[in-house]
């Protein structure tokens, strides 16, 4: 079982998107659930500047969940902005945002 940590991006993002559906935030949250048993299900990893992380759609606005399993971080902490994977250990997941499809693709 992996282990959840939302930066302060995915939060401030999470709740603007969710504010008046609670719906999406339910299924946010279920999804992020079940990645904690397999984060990599259902992910693509990303290239670019964004290497080191990944993406996952949610639900059927196609919501982009952007985040690193830090059992993957190893030398790419940097590239991960994961600078304290140290401390949340290899089962960690951080979620670093959550993005609408409508914010072209190539920024993340
Ligand atoms: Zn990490």
């Amino acid at each position: 079982m992996y282990k959840a940590f939302f930066s302060q991006d995915f939060k401030k993002h999470f709740e603007k998107l969710v504010k008046r559906d609670s719906a999406l935030r339910e299924r946010v949250l279920v999804r992020i659930n079940d990645m904690m048993e397999d984060p990599f299900r259902n992910s693509l990893e990303l290239t670019a500047a964004f290497k080191g992380k990944r993406r996952v759609y949610v639900g059927k606005a196609g919501y982009r969940l952007i985040y690193s399993v830090c059992k993957e971080c190893g030398g790419k902490k940097s590239k991960n902005h994961c600078s304290d994977c140290d401390s949340k250990g290899d089962d960690a997941v951080v979620f670093f945002d959550i993005l609408p499809r409508s914010i072209a693709y190539e920024s993340y």
